[in-house]
């Protein structure tokens, strides 16, 4: 199996329906250690990401200008340009690396792998948080290491097996007082809280995993 058009756009819609069905609980995790928008900033970039994807569609736009990178790509300038918070130019810039690193019209378990290492590595060059802050990183790391030693067992295993990571990192961060973003203006009172851009980013893999599942 490989990453194609079809299932890249499936990701992009799986995760649009996530963080919008878990709005509210986002924002809940954002109001206990942030400011409270996580939520609405995460439902607002992806409610555009879909509007685009429609647009696109309509506007019939030709096969290899929907190649995973270019969408994935697209995403990512999407979510700068509508996403005020922190999350929205870190969610971005990882889209638009893991973009810029898929050119072919699809893309094995390996290439994935190297992208998702290039999202993480964009995470973590713009925002400077290392694992243990406290930060959507904590999920980022061990989904994009899982994936990649996973990857000979193929995009599914490979993607459910990231998600399991990612979902295990956001729940780590529960005890962690964070050194980076608003959460950190808490200090020691922060620990005791999920992060909510770690709980996000375990959505996003969810959601790959979703659109890579063997049907
Ligand atoms: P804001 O903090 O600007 O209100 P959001 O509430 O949308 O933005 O996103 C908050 C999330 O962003 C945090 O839970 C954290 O996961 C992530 N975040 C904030 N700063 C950083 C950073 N420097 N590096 C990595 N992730 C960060
Ligand atoms: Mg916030």
């Amino acid at each position: 199996m490989e990453l194609d058009t079809a299932r890249t756009e499936a990701w992009l819609r799986a995760a649009a329906a996530a963080v919008t069905a878990r709005e509210a609980e986002l924002t809940a995790l954002d109001t206990a250690i942030g400011d409270g928008d996580h939520g609405s900033n995460l439902r607002r970039g992806f409610t555009a990401v879909l509007a685009g994807l429609d647009a696109e569609k309509a506007g019939g736009t030709a096969a290899a200008d929907r190649s995973p990178g270019i969408l994935l790509a697209a995403a990512g300038r999407t979510l700068i340009s509508t996403v005020g918070g922190a999350s929205g130019p870190l969610y971005g810039s990882a889209l638009r690396a893991a973009g810029r690193a898929l050119p072919g019209a699809s893309a094995g378990p390996d290439e994935v792998a190297a992208a998702l290492g290039e999202a993480l590595g964009a995470v973590r060059s713009l925002g400077g948080a290392q694992p243990g802050d406290k930060t959507m990183v904590d999920a980022w790391a061990p989904a994009a290491a899982t994936f990649a030693e996973a990857a000979g067992q193929g995009l599914a295993a490979a993607s459910a097996a990231a998600a399991a990571a990612a979902e295990q990192g956001a729940r780590a961060t529960l005890p962690l007082v964070a050194r980076k973003g608003r959460a950190s203006y808490l200090g020691p009172r922060s620990a005791g809280h999920l992060d909510p851009g770690a709980v996000s980013t375990a959505l996003l893999f969810a959601a790959l995993a979703e659109a890579c599942r063997e049907r």
